[in-house]
């Protein structure tokens, strides 16, 4: 049986179909006549993993545990954890008995105290999240296809091994992106060599967008970078320039690098996923205007920045009820002042699962903007929801 035509029979059942921004023309693979026309739903960040407790390319599964292990300090203040006092953060190769619980629970042991966080939602007995998990999620809610955004693996595993499986199943449901490592700290010759892996990838692979590349911190504006950013253009990938998780002068100073590449390559087509991550209080230190900051580079058109994080407000001791939960007002106001001065082109949704399922479930995730983005028009909402995306990585849509 063609799972498509499965598909098709299913969505055209479904409330997804009856709702604004569902107008379009429906392009996706086994559309017939009979089928009401809309437009390709695109979920811009989404994560597909084996069993985290394996070894998933690194030389063996402890290599693996320490470096989830050393993760928690990038994650702790935002995730909801047993403790606030970061005394009790693990440091990379601290011996605490780091385990990678049930249910999306990370446990340790320090100061004699038992500590967790909840890096996962409780639905996920297991660290693990494969993509036919995440293609049931896609087909209850009315999603085409997804962006997989890297990680949670090694690099090479999961460019020539994991990531390539799925793309190749599923070439209609997932679009791919890939890995390299292009450290600025190297010599010309393996920056090089990495720009021919990342030529293979696209025309071998089947890879339609670069993910990670320059490491955290790097400045993105180096003229060394230059090569990578003319690659991207010339293989017709948008790249992955993210920013945040980081103080308030890094988070800026990141942004007015990504400025000035955006403005020297107008050809390339910039995507920043997790636009909550330098969303805090007003009584953070590090507290900005959002999305002010990222103004200037609307301006180029050719920076484009993720909504559905709605992760970034999952903390209800931090934010309040009001403001940690569904349909998440402080998003909408964001989107909505986007909208009113740069239009909606330069927005993506994406959704981050199956960590959204921390904060929502993926219908509300999707229904953010789907029914609480009554100030666009139904043509805009669209774009938002899948046009933009499918304009990008050059799917027909
Ligand atoms: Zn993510």
């Amino acid at each position: 049986m063609n799972p498509n035509l499965d598909r098709r029979r299913f969505l055209t059942g479904s409330a997804a179909l009856a709702v604004p921004g569902f107008a379009g023309t429906w392009t996706a693979s086994g559309c017939s006549s009979e089928t009401p026309e809309r437009s390709l739903v695109i979920d811009h960040h989404l994560h597909v993993f084996p069993d985290q407790t394996g070894a998933l390319g690194y030389d063996d599964p402890d290599t693996h545990n320490r470096i989830m292990q050393g993760a928690v300090r990038s994650l702790w203040g935002r995730f909801v954890a047993s403790h606030t006092d970061p005394r009790y953060i693990p440091e990379p190769d601290e011996e605490v008995g780091f385990t990678q619980g049930k249910y999306g629970i990370w446990r340790w042991r320090k100061h004699g105290e038992d500590c967790w966080i909840r890096r996962g939602p409780q639905t996920m007995s297991d660290p693990i999240h494969e993509p036919e998990q995440m293609l049931a999620h896609m087909d209850i809610v009315g999603v085409d296809m997804g962006v997989i955004q890297t990680g949670y693996m090694a690099k090479v595993w999961g460019r020539e091994v994991y990531y390539a499986d799925c793309i190749r199943r599923w070439p209609d449901r997932f679009i791919g992106t890939t890995d390299i490592d292009y450290d600025l700290t190297k010599d010309d010759s393996h920056l090089a060599s990495e720009l021919e892996t990342l030529e293979r990838a696209v025309e071998e692979l089947g890879y339609r967008g670069l993910c990670s590349h320059m490491p955290k911190g790097q400045p993105r504006d180096d003229p060394r970078a230059d090569a990578l950013w003319k690659a991207c253009i010339r293989l017709k990938i948008p790249v992955f320039l993210d920013t945040g998780f980081n103080s308030k002068g890094d988070y800026l100073r990141e942004i007015g690098e990504i400025e000035n590449v955006c403005r020297r390559f107008p050809e390339l087509q910039a995507v920043n996923a997790h636009q909550g991550s330098n969303v805090l209080p007003p009584s953070d230190p590090n507290h900005v205007d959002n999305p002010t900051e990222f103004f200037e580079l609307f301006k180029l058109g050719n920076f484009h920045l993720e909504f559905g994080y709605v992760l970034a407000w999952e903390n209800e001791a931090v934010w309040g009820a009001r403001d940690s939960e569904f349909p998440y007002p402080r998003h909408k106001d964001m989107i909505r002042r986007i909208y009113e001065c740069f239009g909606a082109r330069i927005m993506l949704w994406g959704a981050d699962m199956p960590w959204a399922g921390r904060a929502c479930t993926y219908k509300q995730c999707i229904d953010t903007i789907r029914h609480h983005t009554e100030f666009m028009t139904d043509e805009d909402r669209s774009l938002v929801l899948g046009g933009n995306a499918a304009r990008i990585y050059g799917v027909a849509g």
